[in-house]
């Protein structure tokens, strides 16, 4: 067993427990609480997870900002 920290869906709560499930039940609320995944970024089972990000809009802009350039290169844009 493992110690990981949990977030319940419910009350927002962030407990720690010693489990290895992805799924635990909250201590305050008895609701179910996910457990968050290491780094600090977790998703939903079934979340689509490929939403732009700010980076993602940045290069998306910076590449049409360069389209002409880019083009004489010969990269695709
Ligand atoms: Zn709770």
């Amino acid at each position: 067993m493992i110690l990981n920290d949990y977030q319940c869906t419910e009350c927002d709560s962030i407990q720690e427990h010693w489990s290895k499930d992805n799924i635990t039940q909250c201590k305050v609320c008895n609701s179910t609480a996910l457990k968050i995944q290491a780094g600090g970024h977790f998703a939903l089972p079934g979340t689509d997870t490929s939403f732009p990000t700010a980076a993602d809009k940045w290069a998306r802009r910076h590449r049409k900002a360069n389209h002409a350039e880019l083009k004489e290169l010969g990269i695709p844009t």
